[in-house]
């Protein structure tokens, strides 16, 4: 299973991506993760993507497919992942399809999390006191909103198109409540089974 979470930051989408990986027995993946852990141990890579973190910029999309292909190919991931914040734009989307398809795979499932936007910015503000992400200001926020309507929804409508399933998920209210939402879809689409949490 290759589930694609999608969602606008602060939508919650690496605290559902952790559950729902948990109930499937697969890897979370987290681009942002591996990026600020990078960053973080002041690697070459992380020296390179340290100032486009700090300024909420997109990592370019060659970057991120080379560090994508070698992440799914670490044996973890042969029965599956949940994909979190990759692919965030149609190039990207297209670079994880021919990676998927050189190992006869293809994404699954892309479930994407609704939040309206003013609850967005409160969610990253509350987060930004508690967490000291050096994304978590508010151009560096409004910078990641933009992106987010303009580069990642077309992915979105992209798999649609492609005929992958999609399903969206309203992300208000507490962290088990849209977990048991996300879960009753998957379900209902035959993407989780009963016994799966
Ligand atoms: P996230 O933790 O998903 O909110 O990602 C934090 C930051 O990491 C983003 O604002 C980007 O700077 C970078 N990043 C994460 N995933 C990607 C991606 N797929 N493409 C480009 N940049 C990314």
């Amino acid at each position: 299973m290759i589930c694609v979470m999608v969602g606008p930051p602060g939508s919650g989408k690496g605290t559902q991506a952790e559950l729902i990986a948990a109930a499937l027995g697969v890897p979370h993946i987290s681009t942002g993760e591996l990026l600020r852990a990078e960053a973080a141990a002041g690697t070459p890579l992380g020296r390179e993507v340290a100032p486009l973190l700090a300024a909420g910029e997109l990592v370019p999309d060659e970057l991120m497919e080379r560090l994508m292909q070698q992440r799914l190919a670490a044996p973890d991931a042969a029965p599956g992942a949940i994909l979190d914040g990759y692919p965030r734009t149609v190039p990207q989307a297209e670079a994880l399809d021919r990676c998927l398809a050189a190992t006869g795979r293809r994404a699954d499932l892309v479930l994407v999390l609704e939040v309206e936007e003013e609850m967005l910015v409160r969610r990253l503000l509350d987060r930004a006191a508690k967490e000291h992400r050096t994304d978590d200001n508010p151009d560096s926020i409004a910078e990641r909103l933009v992106e987010y309507r303009q580069l990642t929804e077309p992915v979105v409508e992209q798999y649609r198109g492609a005929g992958v399933a999609v399903l969206a998920v309203d992300g208000t209210g507490p962290v088990d409540a849209v977990h048991a939402r996300i879960a009753r879809a998957m379900r209902g689409a035959g993407l989780l089974a009963d016994e799966q949490a």
